[in-house]
């Protein structure tokens, strides 16, 4: 196994210290072909019951806290064609467990004592907490302004603050500098993450009893559950368990939307875009995703779209959710009206299955 650069094709041995190519380029992963995921052995109500399908090599010293297996449920008892995956539920109130479990397994078995990670948000929660598990030592760098709620999560796994005054970039700077003496434990440069991530395509199929939904819906910024989703379902079908993978379908806010403008205007890149407001979908402002092309290619192969929501569009999906007894953060709830919107392209038919991916709870949310 080695990482490997899609853009120059050069091979780097995996490393504690390397997290990106000299090139500048995000990792992905080279690896053998996966073993399927097997219904028929008895198997860890946790994302690691596909442990054969996730690239860690010693067996011993799993990084868990029994994340993933999330409920799959319709939105409506009376519309059982739309589904949505509550992985709000996970450990630390996020999806991001996912990446964070597979991502600090692998850096402890790499024999890592320590990791920094930059986040305002979810992820800087999740890493924290898998590192306390680990017993890594690990801080996050977070902007000043970062809420006192989200603050106060991950100082309480014992993760080193490290608060840095100015905007995101000035503490994505910050991290850069920290990350040339220590591990990078980043979840939006690291392939181990997505390798976690994946698990939710697996775990869809398995619930919907061995089955692919005709379309998959999630919000997306950097796009770390819409890669998973597309590496998992590109193994599954691979392995032969399912014919079809699903439209993968991304939401972004309308202030910050640069892979829906390429989209719409099929252009054979990702260009930045500025954010140009304030949006309750903060999780989900990502200037220019580092995986820009592999996004790019995830909408090509799956035949997936890409939709905008506002603020309206936002607070109706939560006040839609709420109605039905799920209670998610703002930037979880852009699935509901990005649904909708898809329907009224045409994009989603009546009689396609659909699931939509609820990503972080409402509880540590401020709005
Ligand atoms: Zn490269």
């Amino acid at each position: 196994m080695n990482y490997l650069c899609d853009k120059c094709n050069k091979t780097y041995e995996i490393s504690p210290l390397r997290y990106k190519c000299d090139c500048g380029n995000a990792l992905t992963l080279a690896k053998e072909s996966h073993i399927c995921p097997n219904p028929q052995v008895p198997a860890a109500m946790s994302l690691w019951r596909y442990r054969e399908a996730l690239p860690i090599e010693v067996d011993t010293d799993i990084v868990t806290l029994g994340e993933g297996m999330t409920p799959l449920v319709p939105l409506d008892v009376n519309a059982p064609e739309h589904f949505v995956k509550l992985d709000y539920l996970c450990p630390t109130g996020s999806y991001k467990d996912r990446g964070a479990s597979v991502l600090l397994t692998h850096l402890k078995a790499l024999g890592v004592e320590a990791v920094v990670e930059d986040s305002s948000g979810n992820a800087g929660a999740a890493i924290a907490a898998y590192s306390a598990r680990a017993g890594i030592h690990c801080t996050i760098y977070c902007p000043e302004s970062t809420s006192q709620g989200k603050l106060r999560q991950i100082s309480a796994y014992g993760a080193e603050l490290k608060l840095v005054p100015g905007n995101r970039m000035a503490t994505t700077e910050a991290v850069k500098r920290a990350a040339e003496t220590t591990c990078y434990a980043s979840h939006n440069w690291h392939p181990f993450f997505l390798e976690g991530t994946k698990t939710l395509a697996y775990e869809i199929v398995e619930q919907l009893g061995w089955r692919a939904p005709t379309h998959v819906i999630c919000p997306v910024g950097f796009g770390s559950i819409y890669l998973g989703l597309f590496i998992g379902f590109q193994e599954l079908q691979t392995q032969g368990i399912i014919v079809n993978t699903p439209r993968l379908l991304g939401v972004q806010p309308d202030v910050c939307c640069p892979i829906y403008n390429a989209y719409v205007n099929k252009t054979a890149s990702i260009t930045r875009m500025a954010q140009t407001g304030k949006t309750l979908a903060e999780g989900t402002t990502a200037e220019l995703p580092i995986r820009g092309q592999m996004i790019l290619d995830g909408i090509a192969t799956t035949d997936g779209a890409f939709t905008t929501v506002d603020n309206t569009d936002i607070k109706i999906g939560l006040e839609i959710l709420s109605a039905k007894g799920i209670y998610v953060e703002p930037t979880s709830a852009v699935v509901v009206k990005g649904y909708q919107k898809f329907q009224e392209t045409g994009i989603i038919s009546t009689g396609d299955l659909v699931v939509s991916i609820l990503t972080g709870i409402g509880l540590k949310a401020s709005f």
